[in-house]
């Protein structure tokens, strides 16, 4: 059989960012994948949805991977490197190729992603548990627990999103879960409620975080000429944002599940 060459491994890179700080733990090398199937209503990358585009850039595992280690000596020791998007997992092949090289040399390796394209089959599973082999920490992004919301606020089912996060934890991989919170779309109590009910079942939640919507990405959507559904709404209050997190438990988050589990 012929040994795979990673380094050679080919994806459609949209950009990278050189210091990323919410990315993962630390410093981080973020590299934005092209391509994503979810049309979130609040994006602020829609410029990475379309896989085919002149906005992106075919590169190879070394390539990025030589990008990024110009910025190594700012990583310290919990840094790295994290893939996001668009979603990343659509070009599986090339994360799984750019992680694997990474972990040679010993970096942080962190997978930001929707989960959207999990399959929950032995077939999906050989190819994804090569990644995870490799992935030192997932960023999952659950944008709403509600089945019909989430087909509302994504025009996407979230059924294989919460099969993967699932998966994640029977596997024991550490994951941070993230909400983004949007008045009026993904700030509905019952549906919080029910979200940190589905979180704390999970085994391998290290942090669950509330992220604030906000509005830099919408110049993106009149760039391109999309309808921003969103125009008007502004982020959530301070005291919507605290009402979530009561609800959801999402402060000091470990210590909330020891103190429910032991
Ligand atoms: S999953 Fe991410 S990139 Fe895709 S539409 Fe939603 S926010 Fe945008």
């Amino acid at each position: 059989m012929t040994e795979i060459d990673y380094g050679q491994v080919t994806g459609m890179v949209h950009s990278t960012e050189s210091f990323g700080s919410v990315d993962g733990p630390g410093i981080r090398f973020v590299i934005f994948m092209q391509g994503c199937k979810l049309r979130c209503q609040y994006c602020h990358n829609p410029d990475t949805w379309a896989m085919e585009t002149n906005m992106s850039q075919e590169r190879t595992v070394d390539d990025v991977l030589n990008e990024a280690l110009r910025y190594r000596h700012f990583w310290g020791k919990n840094g790295g490197i994290t893939v996001s998007g668009g979603e990343a997992m659509l070009q599986i092949d090339f994360i799984t190729a750019l992680f694997i090289k990474a972990k040679e040399l010993g970096i942080h390796c962190t997978l930001d992603t929707c989960g959207f394209a999990y399959r929950p089959t032995p077939e999906y599973h050989k190819i994804v548990d090569k990644l995870l082999a490799v992935t030192d920490l997932v960023l999952l992004d659950i944008k709403e627990i509600n089945p019909e919301q989430h087909l509302f606020v994504t025009r996407q089912p979230n059924k294989n999103i919460l099969l993967f996060a699932q998966y994640l934890s029977d596997k024991g991989i550490p994951v941070w879960i993230r909400h983004v919170l949007v008045p009026g779309l993904t700030d509905i109590d019952e549906h919080l409620i029910e979200l940190g009910e589905f979180v704390a079942t999970l085994k391998n939640v290290d942090k669950f975080e509330i992220l604030p919507y906000h509005t830099l990405g919408e110049f993106k959507w009149h760039e391109l000429g999309i309808p921003y559904t969103l125009e008007g709404v502004k982020p959530p209050t301070k005291e919507r944002v605290q009402n979530a997190k009561k609800l959801m438990h999402t402060e000091n988050y470990k210590d909330y599940m020891t103190r429910v589990h032991g």
